[in-house]
């Protein structure tokens, strides 16, 4: 038998779903609601009330870009981003659809580079998100060539003074299933 989704999400982000009294103001701060069927807020009462498949389907749980804004905001000090976390890992467990396409395969590759480097390095992630997506290499390079231009983006990769650290955080962090 399932237990309900508030309790194993709260047990994974160690989180209280049910503290949230929708003032949404983490949902007024996020820098990717415009892109969200329901942004954090609603999908917090959703988690509330039992809504297993809308959730755990929505492509908003892959949207969220761990930036931390809203656990800023929120009065109730919830940790969204932690939130959302246990909600992809309890999605890929149980089988659904991301929601968004090839979101997992860039997922994936940042944390790849995370994990080689030390480091997150846009470039790369963006050029191997492109040729194993089979998207246009230039489609959307208007977007980051000021960033280029003005050296805010390496092209060149350079690893951390902490790579080791962190592969040992990626590795005590595996489960059974990355082996
Ligand atoms: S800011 Fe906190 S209390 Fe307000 S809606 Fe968001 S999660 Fe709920
Ligand atoms: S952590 Fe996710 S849900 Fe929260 S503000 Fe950032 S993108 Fe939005």
């Amino acid at each position: 038998m399932l237990i309900d989704l508030a309790s194993t999400t709260n047990h994974l982000s160690t989180q209280t779903v049910e503290l949230c009294y929708h003032c949404h103001k983490c949902t007024a701060g996020c820098p990717v609601v415009e892109a969200m069927d329901y942004g954090p807020d609603q999908l917090l009462r959703m988690v509330a009330l039992d809504q297993r498949e809308a959730v755990l389907a929505s492509k908003d749980i892959w949207l969220c870009a761990g930036c931390y804004t809203c656990a800023t905001r929120c009065p109730n000090d919830i940790d969204i981003a932690a939130i959302m976390d246990a909600l992809r890992q309890l999605s890929l467990q149980e089988g659904y659809q991301t929601g968004e396409r090839d979101v997992l395969l860039f997922h994936r590759l940042f944390l790849g580079v995370v994990q080689r480097l030390g480091r997150s390095h846009e470039a790369a992630t963006l050029g191997l998100f492109k040729v194993l997506s089979h998207t246009p290499l230039m489609n959307d390079m208007g977007a980051g060539a000021g960033l280029f231009l003005r050296g805010k983006v390496p092209v060149l990769p350079k690893r951390s003074g902490a790579a080791k650290e962190v592969r040992a955080i990626f590795k005590e962090c595996r489960t059974p299933d990355d082996q």
